[in-house]
């Protein structure tokens, strides 16, 4: 069964739970079935195309010469062009874009010629978009991802599916009716030499005096070489606070209802977790956050993108199933978190 099919019968489901709910009283509010299917709100489409939107963002593999036709996201120039891409996207999605931009004097990672004209220091832009609680709380989601790349590739898993991922979820939680958190969608700068954007952003949150609650980070989320459908969540190793399996549980309790509700092709394998500090989890977690990263399997678990960091990181190459299935998990767990 498709995905199509898959939330076509979601929404025949909800129809007739919506029924059950006016036939028997308090069925809706007092059974956990109600809840657990209302987690997932129907999905439009035409709002949001991942596979569209995905390969615009990486462009197309053409020549190792022509950075921009690869759709590179490394020089200043390169990650400008890709927020005005992102920033339409969410602005077409309902949400209003917002850029904030940092300098901290740090020098990053392996700056090639032209990375900044004539410094190799930090400087840049995190691209987010809020969306308040429909109650007044000074508790707040973050769901984020980076959208640069390092020096030649068309980074479409690395982290192009990263960056749609959050804009599917962000289109499915806009539809959540109830929500007791604010959300706030977030696209890195700068992760690719040295989780630069995120460090700064969620030093930026705590000097508002915002209380995060959790922040999901998604970094690479189209490549299932071996199609077992397996999700990795990577927790931060010996930072304060210590992570507890509080992820793990919510993580695995929702694999496990998009497992008996979706059809064959989107169905969640295992939900392995990766004690590794090498993601942007872990920017947050050395603010007190806590976070996790969901990724793809990786080489621990044997399975790896052979194309990670290379000319050949293409969005023809990407499983659009799978990227759609790690977001579907990812709404499933922060609309339990608004509940
Ligand atoms: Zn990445």
């Amino acid at each position: 069964m498709s995905c199509e099919n898959f939330y076509r019968r979601i929404k025949k489901l909800i129809k007739v739970l919506i029924l059950l709910a006016v036939i028997i009283p308090g069925c809706r509010s007092n059974t956990s079935a109600v809840r657990a299917v209302a987690m997932l709100p129907e999905v439009d489409s035409t709002l949001f195309d991942p596979q569209t939107f995905l390969c615009e963002l990486s462009g197309r593999t053409v020549s190792e010469s022509d950075a921009r036709a690869i759709g590179q996201r490394y020089r200043p120039e390169e990650r400008a062009r890709a927020r005005i891409i992102i920033a339409r996207e969410l602005r077409r999605i309902g949400l209003s874009p917002r850029e904030h931009t940092y300098e901290n004097g740090r020098e990053v990672f392996y700056p090639a010629p032209g990375y900044y004209p004539g410094e190799g220091t930090a400087r840049g832009v995190n691209l987010y978009a809020e969306l308040p609680a429909t109650m007044p709380t000074n508790d707040w989601i973050v769901i984020g991802g980076h959208y640069d790349t390092v020096l030649g590739t068309p980074g479409a898993d690395d982290n192009a599916s990263g960056v749609t991922a959050v804009l599917l979820v962000a289109t499915e939680l806009l539809r959540v009716p109830e929500r007791r958190a604010n959300l706030i969608f977030v696209f890195f700068d700068q992760e690719e030499v040295g989780l630069v954007g995120s460090d700064m952003f969620a030093q930026r949150l705590l000097d508002q005096g915002r209380n995060i609650i959790t922040f999901h980070n998604i970094d690479m989320v189209g490549w299932d070489g071996d199609h077992d459908r397996d999700i990795v969540l990577m927790h931060g190793v010996s930072l304060v606070p210590p992570l507890d399996d509080r992820y793990m549980r919510l993580y695995t309790q929702a694999a496990q209802f998009l497992r008996t509700e979706s059809g064959r092709d989107c169905r969640p394998g295992e939900i392995l977790r990766s004690d590794t500090n090498r993601g942007e989890h872990i920017t947050f977690e050395m603010h007190g956050i806590q976070a996790v990263t969901v990724i793809e399997e990786f080489a621990e678990e044997g399975d790896f993108n052979p194309y990670y960091h290379q000319l050949g990181d293409s969005c023809d190459r990407l499983d659009y199933s799978y990227l759609r299935l790690c977001a579907d998990l990812v709404v499933a767990v922060v609309t339990r978190q608004l509940q």
